[in-house]
C-alpha cells in the first residue's frame, strides 16, 4: 500500500529512528519562520480542521504496523504545524489504544497551547517538542512572521499551562538566529521563561540546511556555549551539525534499518527508499553490499525484484 501520509522511519539524533506522520498540506502553518527548512509557509492560518482525515491516516499506520520496520516512536511533524490538525487527537488516541509499544510525539511551534482543545487532544501523546526562541515580542515578529492574531504573550501562557496539566515529557527546543536572539538580554529573557514552564529537557538548535531567507545563517559554536551557560538549565543540549546524523551515518544506520526490515518481510527498493528516506541510488548500493556479504538476496516475483534476507532469523522481531 503506497503511504501518502506517513514517512520515515527516518535516522534523528533527537528522536532516534522516527515514524514521521503528516497530517497537513504542504505548507499550512501559524508561523512563516525565516529559518524554515521547509521553505515559504503558502497557507499562513489559525484554523483548526481536519485537513487530512483520520480515517485517511489510520488504515495507512493499520497497514505499516502489521509488518513494522525497525523504529523507536512515531513523530507528528511534516509539512506544517501538526496542532492544527483536528485529527491529531483522534490518530494519537488509536495509537495509545492499539500500539502503546511505541511512543508517540509532538514536535509542535506551541503556538496553539493555549487552546485548551489543543491540550487535550496531543495529552495523549508521550513527548512533546515545543519551540521557542525569544520573549520579545518584536524579535518573535521577525524570527516567526506569526499570523497576525497571534501573541506571544498568549503563547507563554500556553506553555506554562501544558506544562501544568501533560503528563509526559516536554523537550523546549531553543532555535537561535544570530543575531536576532542571540543577545545576553534576549537570552536572560529566554532563561527566566524556561525556569517558568519548567520543560524536562531543553535542546538548543540552531540552522542545519537551506532555509527560506538567504540571510540566515546558523549560530558559531561558540555562541551555543555561550546560550547554554546563560540559559543555565539542566539537561540541555546541543543540537549542532557534528550531533546530527549527517548523510553517511544515516546511511549507516540505514544499513541496520533495512536488515531489520527485512526480517519481517521481504521488500523492493521502492519500499526502502520510503522506508530510509534515502536516495534509490544510495539504497541500491546498501542492498548491493548486503548482497556481497551474502546476507540479502534479490528474488523476482511477478514484475517486482524484492529483497529478502537470506536466512531469516527465528526470533520474533522487536
Ligand atoms: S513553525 Fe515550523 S513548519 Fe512552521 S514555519 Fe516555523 S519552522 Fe516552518
Amino acid at each position: 500500500m503506497p503511504y501518502r501520509h506517513l514517512f520515515g522511519p527516518v535516522a534523528s539524533r533527537r528522536l532516534g529512528f522516527s515514524l514521521g506522520v503528516d497530517l497537513l498540506p504542504f505548507k499550512t502553518c501559524t508561523f512563516n519562520c525565516v529559518y524554515c527548512e521547509c521553505g515559504p509557509t503558502t497557507s499562513l492560518t489559525l484554523n483548526r480542521r481536519e485537513y487530512i482525515r483520520a480515517e485517511d491516516v489510520i488504515p495507512e499506520l493499520e497497514d505499516l504496523l502489521a509488518h513494522p520496520p525497525y523504529m523507536d516512536r512515531i513523530t507528528f511533524s511534516g509539512s506544517g504545524e501538526p496542532t492544527l490538525s483536528t485529527a491529531i487527537g483522534k490518530v494519537l488516541e488509536y495509537l495509545d489504544v492499539q500500539h502503546p509499544q511505541y511512543p508517540a510525539a509532538v514536535l509542535t511551534n506551541g503556538s496553539l497551547l493555549w487552546q485548551q482543545r489543543v491540550r487535550e487532544e496531543i495529552s495523549r501523546a508521550d513527548l512533546v517538542l515545543p519551540t521557542l526562541t525569544t520573549v520579545n515580542a518584536e524579535t518573535f515578529r521577525r524570527i516567526h512572521r506569526p499570523h497576525p492574531a497571534l501573541s506571544l504573550e498568549k503563547i507563554l501562557e500556553g506553555l506554562v499551562l501544558f506544562r501544568r496539566e501533560f503528563g509526559g515529557e516536554i523537550w523546549l527546543e531553543v532555535f537561535l538566529v544570530p543575531p536576532l536572539n542571540t543577545s545576553r538580554e534576549e537570552l536572560e529573557g529566554l532563561q527566566s521563561a524556561i525556569a517558568r514552564i519548567s520543560p524536562d529537557r531543553v535542546q538548543l538548535n540552531t540552522l542545519d540546511r537551506p532555509c527560506a531567507e538567504a540571510w540566515v545563517h546558523p549560530a558559531s559554536m561558540d555562541e551555543m556555549a555561550e546560550a547554554k551557560s546563560i540559559l543555565d538549565f539542566e539537561p540541555i543540549d546541543i543540537l549542532t551539525r557534528a550531533t546530527r546524523p549527517h548523510r553517511a551515518e544515516r546511511a549507516s544506520c540505514a544499513g541496520d534499518t533495512i536488515r531489520e526490515t527485512l526480517l519481517r518481510r521481504p521488500c523492493t527498493i521502492e519500499d526502502l527508499v520510503r522506508i530510509t528516506g534515502l536516495h534509490e541510488g544510495e539504497v541500491a548500493k546498501l542492498l548491493d553490499g548486503l548482497c556481497d556479504e551474502g546476507v540479502v538476496e534479490a528474488r523476482s516475483v511477478g514484475d517486482g525484484v524484492f529483497y529478502c534476507l537470506r536466512e531469516r532469523r527465528t526470533e520474533k522481531p522487536r
